[in-house]
């Protein structure tokens, strides 16, 4: 049985984000990137998430706070709704779904923005469109 990505893209693991998370190749596109940052939280790989931030605001992210809420949360899936590109800027739309222990599963909206730099995506920031309870 091939694995399938745990990005819910219907794509072999090997074939869709494996080689971004091995370090093997690079991410082409700000859509791949997100994708493979998603499977990174599923894995409660934080260096994947802090390594593909953009290395001007890395330093505010909250490593310890990202990792506890990573370990404790289950993810349940990934839905791109849009993408687009725009020379080095680049936006993903994306509802994200995870269970907190004894919580609903929560749907996280969020519009992110990606920047490149010297050919490289990194993620930039995100803004929260949404984020609901499911009952
Ligand atoms: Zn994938």
């Amino acid at each position: 049985m091939t694995k399938l990505c745990l990005c819910d893209s219907g794509q072999p693991m090997k074939e869709c984000c494996e080689p971004f998370l091995s370090g093997k190749e690079m991410p082409t596109s700000p859509v791949l990137l997100m994708r493979s940052r998603y499977c990174a939280f599923v894995l409660k790989n934080m260096d994947y998430i802090y390594n593909t931030t953009d290395p001007q605001v890395r330093h505010q992210i909250d490593l310890k706070g990202n990792q506890e809420w990573a370990d404790k949360a289950e993810f349940t899936g990934l839905e791109v709704i849009k993408s687009s590109e725009d020379g080095n800027k680049g936006m993903v739309e994306f509802k994200a779904k995870f269970i907190m222990p004894g919580e609903a599963e929560t749907v996280h909206h969020e519009l992110s923005k990606f920047r490149r730099q010297a050919g490289v995506w990194y993620f930039r920031d995100g803004r929260i469109l949404g984020e609901t309870l499911k009952d």
